[in-house]
């Protein structure tokens, strides 16, 4: 693309230029936001359907989250865990109560979660459970989406994610999505080197699909037996965005371990964590696992932050009243121009007829009417606005889909 002096063209052909092509972001360029809105370049303003992919459940610019992360850039921003903060024993504490659990062991990224606890759980294997040396195994579903490292994409069924990056690392059993007799199946194939079952309560990339009634209520029953930890992967599903804390709840089923990442850091820095009991993470020795960053001051003053909004309940309650509205409304596109609506809360996978187009050209006709969305797979689209996000703009968001559709 030759240089131009239109400001989002310059924009998008430096980063064709010279950025990887990893991605392939729909064409706009924005410049700032507030609450569930964006404005680009242009000056032109989107409601923003897709809230970072659930990064961003306490909407942009969010003033509790910016006031504490301004108040700590002024204050000290990295130690290393070389020293103790000010700030890291009380978002450990608050973090572990917020879980209903003992300890927490904080990362940044959510890959980076997972890859903590893929470690974790093998070393409990070993050092808890008995398991004979280099054999721990875990259990993870179909169409999972955990995060992009080498070791996650060992488990992944989506061959776009694997091609070309192996060897692969081994130690993984892959299962249905929702099958409680394939679980079954699995876990006593070898019950005495299995240490784990990794789920997401909601599989998100994978179009937010809803495991049947019962399906993760029958998964904690099964791993209890057989002293195999439960990992509920809830780096996208957790923090409010399906009408409770944790999509575990609607099951009234609490894990073994937690994993939270994306609105743990607000959309402001990324924090994630593992968090579970002592007996789990108390595993670990000085030296044995860490990240420069992980647990750093401002990440800490942020999620701080996050926490104490999500124990007033508020955010809980308004996914829970617009998911209502949210899949009321979709229920209605059924069979005009929406195949299949799944989701929890302000979730949702929107299943759209193909011949009306891919999920991507869907995405672009909502774009060019001020809705931003993006499709997972096909002609999938997503729809996670930020929770803070009021009845009148979900509405709005939602008559231009249905003009898309009716197109
Ligand atoms: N786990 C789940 C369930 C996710 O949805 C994601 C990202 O979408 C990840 C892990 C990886 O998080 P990150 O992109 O921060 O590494």
């Amino acid at each position: 693309m030759s240089p131009t002096e239109h400001p989002a063209q310059r924009a998008v052909a430096a980063a064709e230029a010279h950025s990887a092509h990893n991605y392939d972001p729909l064409p706009v360029v924005i410049a700032s936001a507030e609450g569930a809105w964006m404005t680009d370049v242009e000056g032109r303003r989107y409601l923003d359907l897709l809230a970072g992919y659930s990064a961003l459940n306490f909407g942009h610019g969010n003033r509790r989250l910016i006031d504490a992360a301004t108040a700590q850039l002024e204050r000290v921003t990295l130690t290393s865990r070389a020293f103790h903060h000010d700030r890291f024993g009380a978002f450990c504490a608050e973090l572990a109560e917020l879980c209903g659990m003992e300890m927490v062991l904080p990362m940044n990224t959510g890959a980076e979660a997972v890859e903590t606890a893929v470690k974790t759980a093998r070393k409990w294997g070993y050092r808890v459970k008995g398991v004979p040396d280099g054999r721990a195994r875990i259990i993870a579903a179909e169409n999972n989406f955990h995060g992009r490292t080498t070791t996650l994409i060992s488990f992944s069924t989506d061959p776009t994610a694997r091609a070309d990056h192996g060897p692969f690392t081994p130690g993984f059993d892959i299962v249905p999505y929702g099958d409680p007799a394939a679980m079954e199946a699995a876990l006593d194939a070898a019950p005495e080197e299995t240490v784990a079952v990794l789920l997401e309560p909601i599989q998100g990339e994978a179009g937010v699909l809803v495991p049947p009634p019962g399906y993760l209520a029958r998964v904690r029953e099964l791993t209890r037996a057989r002293n195999v930890l439960f990992i509920a992967d809830e780096i996208q599903s957790g923090l409010g965005r399906t009408g409770q804390t944790f999509a575990c709840e609607h099951e009234g089923v609490v894990p073994d371990v937690y994993l939270l990442g994306k609105a743990l850091g607000g959309g402001v820095v990324p924090v994630s964590a593992v968090v579970s009991s002592e007996e789990v993470l108390g595993v670990h020795r000085p030296g044995e696992h860490g990240s420069t960053f992980g647990g750093n001051p401002l990440a800490c003053a942020v999620a701080l932050e996050v926490i104490a909004m999500l124990r007033t309940g508020e955010f809980q309650r308004r996914a829970a009243e617009l998911g209502e509205l949210l899949h009321r409304e979709l229920g209605l596109l059924l069979g005009d121009g929406v195949q299949e609506v799944r989701g929890r809360g302000l979730w949702a996978g929107v299943d759209i007829h193909p011949s009306l187009g891919t999920g991507r050209q869907i995405s672009e006709r909502l774009m060019e009417r001020g809705v931003l969305v993006k499709e997972t797979h096909g002609t999938t689209i997503r729809i996670a606005p930020p929770l803070v996000i009021s009845k009148e703009d979900l509405e709005w968001g939602l008559d231009q889909l249905r003009a898309v559709l009716a197109e």
